[in-house]
């Protein structure tokens, strides 16, 4: 029965390992289980006393009970060292093989000796646990030192009283050491598994504790965190938002819950927004700028570096994100993008008339020389330069001079409209045009537009040598690319064209289409 129930215990005990979660394991107790049923089934097979299948059955079954004594000592709180045990399994072998020398009935005394003190030890331990309140496990302690008792007087009978022990089959005290096997094997049993589920309970009682303590600590990090810390559903809509995060957008922890991340991105960073949507959707984690809005319709700018939340199987569940405030910094950035901007915009503007100015000229002319150089296309340059300005000057005034260069300036903004092209005062009272992949009769044709819309202004000049309203001579020269050309004398041949169109008599277009290499120019568009 001790066999049937020692296995049947053991086989309980291995079920609630693998299936019940809650169940922390007792080391040792399965073990014991197992030794104590093999003891006692062997027990059942033995021939006689002497035998050594009882020798086997005795040494299963003392270290069944020593391994029960270590599974109580840790179901008492206590540890055991592997030293200990091992060294208390190779004595009781130890003993044993000198028992083999020993006439029964000391044999059978030292046995039940040993098996006594394997009893007295749990009862110890549990004694030294319980407090001495009424309890289930002073009541075990208390079973196991009864049982301890029965072994120990049985152990002096067989070892002081050898000749009555060997009467035994007429004394009582060997009946009671089965039935005293019995009994504890089931009280212990219960109590145990009691015991077992008592510390199972209060180990994770000690879990869920530790867990609380280390969450409240975690959150006490996040909501007192300099970052801001959002986390979004697969939805992306907030699930959280800690204090700093609500603070800097001007909401309150609570209101930020279940607003989606879209709500917070102002059109203008809606590319953003759908960029990182989609890599966090694919799982990957980045870290980008971004400008959100606050909930008084200000925008604020943050570095957030964002992760994606998985589930086990890699599908997305959500993400997280950590926002540094760089608000300060980014409005002084782009302050200074501005003011940079408004500095070079400056730097390449001409004061008086608004249009582009000799050092804008040069840097488009050189750029768009070593563009025109790979692409091999054609480039026109206007030179144009106010007939009789000195007499102008000299009879109406600087005043009144500087208000022409004004007019004369709208006429050319007016009269360029590509992108591309680029009107500039190139000097004093001239200027010039760059115009890109224009061929010579186009822009001929624009520099004629200038002339007459400059003549159309009729600003008076009674001392121009030309007509009694202000007028211009032009320069206009096209070039294709040649290794022989360079921009000074691409600039020298409009220049020459313009001297000649002022020694021609004025108000006149002189133009000339040069291959790099033709230095003599046709006088090609005389005007009355
Ligand atoms: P031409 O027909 O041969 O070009 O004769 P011109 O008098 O126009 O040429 P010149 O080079 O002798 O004189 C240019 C004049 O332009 C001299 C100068 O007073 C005037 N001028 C140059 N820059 C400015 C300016 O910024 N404002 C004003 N009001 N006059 C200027
Ligand atoms: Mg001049
Ligand atoms: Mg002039």
């Amino acid at each position: 029965m001790l066999a049937i129930g020692s296995f049947l215990f053991a086989l309980l005990l291995i079920v609630f390992k693998f299936n019940n979660n809650n169940f922390q394991e007792v080391p040792f107790w399965i073990t014991a289980k197992i030794l104590q049923a093999s003891g006692s089934l062997l027990l059942c097979f033995r021939i006689n006393n002497y035998d050594s299948l009882t020798m086997i059955a005795n040494i299963f079954l003392l270290l069944g009970c020593a391994y029960e004594a270590w599974a109580i000592r840790i179901l008492s709180g206590k540890s055991v060292t592997r030293r200990i045990h091992i060294l208390t399994s190779i004595g009781i072998i130890l003993v044993f093989m000198i028992m083999i020398f020993l006439a029964d009935p000391y044999r059978l005394g030292l046995v039940f000796l040993i098996q006594s003190i394997f009893y007295y030890l749990p009862s110890l331990f549990l004694f030294s646990k319980s407090g001495m309140k009424f309890s289930l496990r002073l009541f075990l302690a208390t079973c196991y030192f009864i049982t301890g008792s029965t072994f120990l007087i049985a152990s002096i009978i067989c070892l002081c009283f050898p000749e009555y022990a060997l009467m035994r089959r007429g004394n009582v005290i060997f009946y009671v050491i089965p039935i005293a096997s019995f009994c504890i094997f089931l009280i212990s049993g219960f109590i145990l598994l009691m015991l077992a589920k008592e510390r199972s309970d209060a180990q994770l009682l000690e879990i869920e504790k530790k867990l609380r303590k280390t969450e409240f600590r975690f959150q006490k990090i996040v909501e007192t965190a300099i970052e801001g810390i959002l986390i979004f559903d697969k939805d992306y809509k907030i699930t959280f938002a800690n204090e700093k995060m609500a603070s800097v957008l001007g909401y309150a922890v609570d209101e930020m819950i279940g607003k989606s991340y879209v709500s917070f991105f102002p059109e203008s960073q809606m590319d953003v927004y759908k960029y990182q949507e989609s890599l966090r959707k694919k799982g990957a984690d980045s870290v980008y700028e971004c400008c959100l809005l606050r909930k008084d319709g200000r925008s604020h700018w943050f570095l957030v570096s964002a992760k994606a939340i998985l589930d086990e199987y890699g599908r997305f569940e959500g993400s997280f994100a950590m926002l540094t405030d760089i608000n300060e910094r980014k409005e002084m950035e782009l302050l200074l993008e501005e003011s940079n901007r408004q500095l070079k915009e400056l730097s390449n503007k001409d004061s008086l008339t608004g249009i582009a100015n000799r050092r804008c000229f040069d840097a488009t002319l050189e750029h768009e020389y070593s563009r025109f150089r790979r692409s091999n296309s054609k480039l026109s340059i206007i030179l144009l330069d106010i007939d009789n300005f000195k007499e102008y000057n000299d009879c109406y005034g600087h005043v009144m001079g500087d208000d022409c260069l004004r007019q004369i300036g709208r006429v050319l903004t007016c009269c360029i409209n590509r992108s591309v092209d680029l009107t500039a005062r190139y000097g004093g009272e001239e200027f010039a045009c760059i115009l890109p992949d224009t061929d010579i009769h186009t822009a001929v044709k624009i520099a004629e537009d200038i002339r007459q819309k400059i003549q159309e202004l009729k600003i008076e000049h009674k001392k121009s040598s030309v007509l009694e309203y202000v007028t211009a001579s032009f320069g206009v020269t096209t070039v294709r690319y040649s290794p022989e050309s360079s921009l000074e004398e691409i600039i020298a041949m409009a220049d020459k064209l313009l001297y000649k169109a002022k020694v021609s008599g004025r108000n006149r277009i002189e133009y000339a289409e040069w291959k790099g290499n033709e230095r003599d120019l046709p006088i090609l568009y005389p005007h009355k």
